[in-house]
């Protein structure tokens, strides 16, 4: 039996201004991701729709906090040799974030991943908290304090990653846990959402709307509405 009733949807959007949408989600079973992909040309389609499809085959053969971050690891391979054998895609990247219910001897609980500045974070008690740290450089100085949070979302280089999956013949995910209670909610989201919108808006939506898919669609919304200047993607995970 599971010790968790898990219910996802999610969305992705081109945003008002970017040409075409690099991001890509996964919200289905036992496994979320967002990935959000960079490099001309399609490389940054390729990347991250490669990144998601190679993530969810390897979990499947093991299904463990372990296992997930191998996962990772090997969707970073097959970027990173797609990249290698096609000079049209030479640079390609992408974020990686992602949450999986896992049982590790025995436990269920779920494990979270991420690579680069695709998010994860935990509404619990009405409160959003969360659960990735950021591989940028934007993010390095907000944590040594040079910088503020609201800074860091108006940075002409809050765009610069100081870690991405396919870059390199190797990469290491962050890797946590959570075990969340009934009730609580889990958001994955790329930059375009929260370069957007504040932690306090993003808390107003995930505590007034009870729909996931719902959820989901109106901070696309608002997203958009204060400029969508990036490709979004949202996947809200409630936990029963
Ligand atoms: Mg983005």
């Amino acid at each position: 039996m599971s010790a968790y009733q898990l219910r996802a949807a999610g969305v992705t959007d081109v945003g008002n201004v970017r040409p075409t949408n690099q991001d890509r989600l996964l919200a289905e079973g036992d496994l979320v991701a967002v990935a959000d992909g960079m490099g001309g040309h399609r490389g940054g389609e390729v990347a991250s729709r490669l990144a998601v499809e190679t993530l969810g085959e390897a979990f499947a053969d093991d299904p463990t906090t372990a296992g997930l971050a191998e996962a990772v690891r090997r969707a970073n391979t097959a970027v990173w040799e797609a990249a290698a054998a096609d000079p049209a895609l030479a640079g390609m990247g992408t974020t990686i974030a992602a949450v999986a219910r896992v049982r590790d001897e025995g436990r269920e609980r779920l494990a979270v991943v991420n690579v680069g500045d695709s998010r994860a974070y935990l509404f619990h008690d009405a409160h959003l908290t969360r659960l990735t740290s950021d591989h940028s450089l934007v993010a390095e100085l907000v944590r040594s304090g040079e910088l503020t949070e609201e800074d860091a979302r108006e940075h002409p280089q809050r765009n610069i990653l100081t870690r991405a999956v396919g870059v390199g013949p190797e990469v290491e995910p962050a890797v946590a846990v959570a075990e969340p209670a009934p009730g609580d909610r889990l958001l994955l989201c790329s930059d375009g959402l929260f370069n957007e919108l504040a932690d306090d808006e993003i808390t107003s939506v995930l505590a007034s709307v009870p729909d996931p898919a719902l959820a989901a669609d109106e901070l696309v919304r608002l997203a958009k509405d204060h400029g969508g200047a990036d490709n979004i993607t949202v996947v809200v995970l409630d936990v029963g």
